[in-house]
């Protein structure tokens, strides 16, 4: 009764459509939740994400969960996540993710870090808020030690094309010695060029991870 009380006073309304949200639905209305644009990815099956991966052989597998388009959907969630503090769209999409993972053996989570600058003024990884809808589901140790970013690609934009694309070698620390032998899988929230979170599993891949798996909620066509 309290909740509905609640919610009479702030209704809770659809993250993409602004409808109000029946008791049963939380953040997105079952509308909008079927018109979700799922790529069908699977992390038993050769997916286009993974050919961006195809120089590192530890990366077994990648799965993306939803298309991005410009202004459509995945967009204006990531949007809200990352830029308007909405923390729990990260938890859901998530969770929406972790049905991907089925019977995959995984020792950690990692989940693509931020700059510390960056974290500082946004308060939180993004994709730690999506590590932890994942591991809601599926219990698994996330690990936000194992590399550390650099710096950040904002600060990057007045350089050079190629020299930028040399930087990007040093974007991520030496990876934790932690990871050798062990199966784990890379989370990020929007996945475009892959160059980024290649240079992060070649940072795994150096300190002899058994098996990497590439996860991100949203991926261009
Ligand atoms: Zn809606």
């Amino acid at each position: 009764m309290i909740r509905d009380l609640i919610s009479l006073i702030y209704p809770s309304v659809c993250i993409n459509c602004n409808i109000s949200l029946i008791q049963a639905e939380r953040l997105i209305c079952t509308k909008c939740k079927i018109d979700l644009p799922h790529t069908g990815d699977s992390f038993h099956s050769e997916s286009e994400l993974l050919k961006k991966f195809s120089h590192n052989a530890s990366v077994k597998a990648a799965a993306s969960l939803l298309y991005f388009h410009q202004k459509g959907v995945a967009q204006k969630l990531l949007h809200k996540l990352k830029y308007e503090g909405k923390r729990s769209i990260g938890v859901f999409l998530g969770e929406e993710f972790a049905d991907k993972l089925m019977d995959i053996p995984l020792d950690f989570i990692i989940p693509v870090p931020i700059h510390k600058a960056k974290k500082r003024k946004r308060g939180y990884n993004q994709s730690t808020e999506i590590a932890k809808g994942i591991s809601s589901k599926r219990p698994i140790e996330i690990r936000e030690d194992i590399v550390k970013r650099n710096f950040s690609t904002a600060s990057q934009t007045r350089k050079s094309k190629v020299k930028r694309w040399h930087n990007l070698e040093n974007v991520y620390s030496q990876a934790n010695d932690i990871i050798e032998g062990k199966k784990v899988l890379v989370i990020d929230d929007v996945i475009t060029t892959g160059a980024t979170v290649g240079m992060l599993c070649d940072r795994l891949q150096e300190k002899e991870v058994s098996e990497i798996y590439v996860g991100s909620i949203a991926r261009g066509h």
